[in-house]
């Protein structure tokens, strides 16, 4: 299972951080052991002192594909969920300027947070979907799916020139704008629409 991020999908987040909205999608990866699932803590971890939340959308495959045309990439998708892409911002800064990449600050252990994953026929609400992020019960960020530079369709068609995407492969759909810092000792909860998707305690 493979798990792609992408960077600065929602223009408001890319200009919070100083960056420039990219022309093509910005990925990233992390690898399996960074999976937090639902509701299990998170321990702080001791090689950063600014640990930043970016709560994503997250899609999950259903069907193997390459090269797979954006006209059809809906078919190759059937759930949809809530995470958390958890970065060590002075760590990333760290690497961004050295011109290094990003695995030390955005792909260690624990820092993909994944709630639990709704099928998409099943969902209430028409997409794009809506979702927020609460830190100790007050709303720090709040995401609009059609607020995205690059849409779902466009992300998968895009990753699957470069990499067979496989069932089950999970992809983050990147942060709007809100990112902060949590402590030890905070609760952030995950909702898409109405739904609770997950409840993370920081330890
Ligand atoms: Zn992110």
């Amino acid at each position: 299972m493979k798990i792609f991020c992408i960077g600065r999908n929602y223009a408001a987040h890319a200009r919070e951080l100083q960056n420039e909205v990219p022309s093509d999608p910005l990925i990233f990866m992390k690898p399996k052991n960074a999976l937090l699932q639902k509701d299990e803590p998170f321990y702080y971890p001791d090689f950063t002192r600014n640990l930043q939340y970016e709560c994503e959308l997250v899609i999950q495959m259903c069907k193997n594909g390459k090269y797979i045309d954006k006209k059809y990439a809906y078919r190759y998708y059937d759930k949809i969920g809530l995470g958390i892409d958890f970065t060590a911002r002075d760590v990333q800064l760290r690497l961004k300027n050295a011109g290094h990449p990003w695995e030390l600050a955005k792909a260690f252990d624990q820092s993909a947070v994944l709630g639990e994953m709704l099928s998409i026929s099943e969902m209430e609400a028409e997409a794009p979907f809506t979702f927020r992020l609460e830190k100790n019960g007050e709303i720090v960020q709040q995401g609009d799916a059609a607020n995205m530079i690059f849409s779902v369709d466009e992300i998968v068609a895009y990753i699957s020139k470069f990499f067979t995407l496989n069932i089950g492969d999970l992809i983050y759909t990147g942060t709007p704008a809100g990112v902060g810092a949590v402590q030890i000792g905070d609760q952030l909860e995950g909702y898409l629409e109405k739904k609770k998707m997950f409840t993370v305690e920081i330890k």
